[in-house]
């Protein structure tokens, strides 16, 4: 989450400039991998902050010393990682100003693929299976 909120700043700068194109460096493949990688990071550190805050008796304080801070890492980093490309993949296929492969390579041919209703539809879909996903697997304990 907080890699997409990262990366679509970029469009509110430019928009708040009134420039075009809105979609530039972090809506690459390259830029949104970054930019994936320092929300991890920074919430690696937030949570560590927020930890440190938790009363001793805190169960989620408690569960989070049963993990190492570099597991804790390589999963924020991960997690950003993967918020950072889906990003611009969910991306492309809507915005033609994109260059997902820049430096690589100009344009997208994604854009346009899917008619925007449908991709709304499917990831409005996507994200209540995710729901009844995460509410069915979870454990009950936490
Ligand atoms: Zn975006």
């Amino acid at each position: 989450m907080a890699a997409n909120v990262l990366i679509d700043v970029e469009v509110l700068y430019y928009m708040s400039r009134n420039e075009l194109p809105l979609h530039r460096s972090l809506h690459t493949y390259l830029g949104g991998s970054a930019a994936g990688l320092v929300a991890g990071l920074l919430m690696w550190g937030l949570i560590l902050f927020l930890a440190r805050l938790m009363p001793p008796t805190s169960r989620w304080k408690q569960r989070l010393a049963q993990t190492s801070r570099t597991r804790l890492l390589l999963q924020s980093l991960i997690a950003g990682l993967i918020g950072g490309v889906s990003h611009v993949f969910l991306d492309s296929l809507m915005h033609a100003d994109m260059h997902p492969f820049w430096p690589l390579t100009t344009g997208n041919a994604l854009a346009g693929s899917i008619s925007v209703a449908s991709l709304h539809i499917g990831l409005g879909l996507l994200g209540l299976f995710s729901i009844f996903l995460w509410l069915f697997l979870r454990d009950p304990r936490s």
